[in-house]
């Protein structure tokens, strides 16, 4: 996969234009919109760093985009493909992102241009806390302010580093580790915030499958189980998306798509094995069981239930939306589909739950970490045991006034305390569900409104217009 260069708008300009939509449906006074749609600030860093004896300068961005809340949030991404535009448009979802699932935050992204497999680990650790070090300096990177987290080319790793980073430059802050999110475990992260997003995107799934008419709209019928899914990408989102798909659900992966190629089988792939495959070979080829073909982009094309474009934005373009076959594309990525290829899928009636909605798993999980650093203690610490003792007295309850035994694994259900893990599985599930519920009835309500994506920026730009109209702008 790479970036498709088969449109003729900026990225930007295509989130704008799919705003715009909203604006209209909502009667919106253009000044306000004008408001909502500008990107606050940017910073572009261009810093040295001295590579094997030689000094090579990086070239790096934050934008933010929003910050009627505070602070404001958002990936840093580690790629080539990353420039100024890039950064903004990924701002601009964070902020109506954030707002569709009710998470506290402004819209901010980072990225820096870069190979990272062109370094090896102490080149990264030194490019990485530089990097972090500008931002910090320069007023975009703290636990108030501007908070980043993983995005394509980081992870777990980078987070640690840029959270040290911080430490040690504010050791008075007592609030350090909420500086960043989707740091490791051991380091002030939360469990469950790796696969946050790709669940994210498979609770997205499920609501939708306990919607008829949203299923009927979409020309599916029946439940998830059996469904026929083509994933692009099986990096972070992509991966625990089909995975969770496949294992929980029951659904077939049928095309997994890749850099280099795709792996296509009708009776459904083995998405673990493909990805162990992955980590070994450094490629798809090879998978036994499948066939190969190297036209990835082809394979978006393959007849199938739902698409799931995980990987890149720009994948869906003029070029070859009016030959999608799915009749549900779920947007994992940020911005898979162009705004030119969604008036294409809307005409054609292909139902679309949009990036701002499906992806926004990892920023919830993120508000997660974030308020626990800020409350400095682990959620479910100081209600498990007692939770138990409950589950323990109801039992000895029900067993005295029945005189019967409560069966072993019904014991075991009732007993069992929330850990940390249930605790944000529980809330991210809640999280996608009421989003989902607002997006479906203003779907339904409002006869200007024809689409998900649509609707879900009519959502967010409503809370988020409330919110000037009640601090006023100035
Ligand atoms: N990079 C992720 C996104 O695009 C996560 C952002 C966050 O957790 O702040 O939504």
């Amino acid at each position: 996969m790479s970036k498709n260069t088969n449109t003729s708008l900026s990225f930007s300009a295509s989130v704008n234009l799919m705003a715009d939509r909203a604006f209209l449906a909502m009667d919106m006074d253009p000044s306000i919109a004008a408001v909502i749609k500008a990107c606050n600030s940017i910073i572009e860093v261009n810093f040295p760093v001295n590579i094997k004896g030689k000094v090579e300068v990086f070239t790096g961005w934050r934008a933010v985009h929003s910050n009627h809340r505070l602070p404001a949030k958002g990936g840093i991404r580690f790629a080539t493909i990353v420039d100024q535009d890039e950064v903004e448009a990924l701002a601009s979802l964070m902020t109506y992102k954030c707002a569709i699932v009710d998470v506290p935050f402004g819209g901010s992204k980072g990225g820096l241009l870069i190979d990272p497999s062109k370094y090896d680990r102490d080149e990264m650790e030194l490019i990485t806390r530089r990097f972090a070090r500008e931002l910090i300096r320069k007023g975009f990177l703290s636990p108030a302010e501007n908070v980043p987290a993983p995005d394509m080319g980081t992870g777990q790793r980078e987070m640690a580093w840029i959270a040290d980073t911080y430490k040690l430059l504010h050791p008075e802050d007592i609030n350090h580790n909420g500086c960043v999110t989707g740091k490791p475990v051991a380091h002030g992260g939360i469990r469950g915030r790796t696969e946050a997003t790709g669940r994210g995107v498979v609770y997205a799934i499920r609501e939708f499958f306990r919607h008829p008419e949203d299923i009927k709209a979409a020309g599916l019928v029946g439940g998830l189980g059996g469904k026929k899914i083509i994933v692009q990408g099986l990096g972070n989102v992509g991966y625990y998306a089909a995975k969770l798909l496949e294992e929980e659900d029951e659904a077939k992966i049928i095309a997994i798509i890749e850099r280099d190629g795709a792996l296509i089988n009708d009776d459904g792939l083995p998405v673990e094995e493909v990805r162990q495959h992955i980590n070994e070979h450094k490629t798809i080829k090879g998978f036994k069981n499948a066939t190969f073909t190297d036209n990835g982009l082809k394979a978006l094309e393959l007849s199938c239930d739902i698409l799931i474009p995980a990987a890149l934005e720009a994948q869906i373009t003029v070029e070859n939306a009016a030959r999608i076959q799915a009749k549900f594309i779920v947007e994992a990525a940020n911005g898979p589909v162009t705004y030119e290829a969604d008036e294409i899928l809307r005409e054609r009636g292909v139902s679309i739950l949009p990036d701002a909605y499906v992806n926004a798993g990892g920023v919830t999980v993120s508000y997660f970490e974030w308020i626990r650093n800020l409350s400095h203690i682990r959620f479910g610490r100081m209600e498990r045991r007692f939770d138990e003792m409950r589950g323990q007295h109801l039992i000895s309850a029900m067993e005295s006034l029945t005189n019967e035994t409560v069966p072993e694994w019904m014991r075991d259900e009732i007993v069992r305390g929330a850990d940390e893990l249930d605790l944000v599985r529980s809330g991210l599930d809640d999280t996608m569900r009421n989003a989902y519920r607002e997006l479906s009835e203003t779907l339904h309500a409002n006869e200007k409104v024809k689409d998900f994506r649509t609707a879900a920026y009519v959502v967010a730009i409503d809370k988020i217009s409330r919110t000037y109209f009640d601090i006023g702008v100035y």
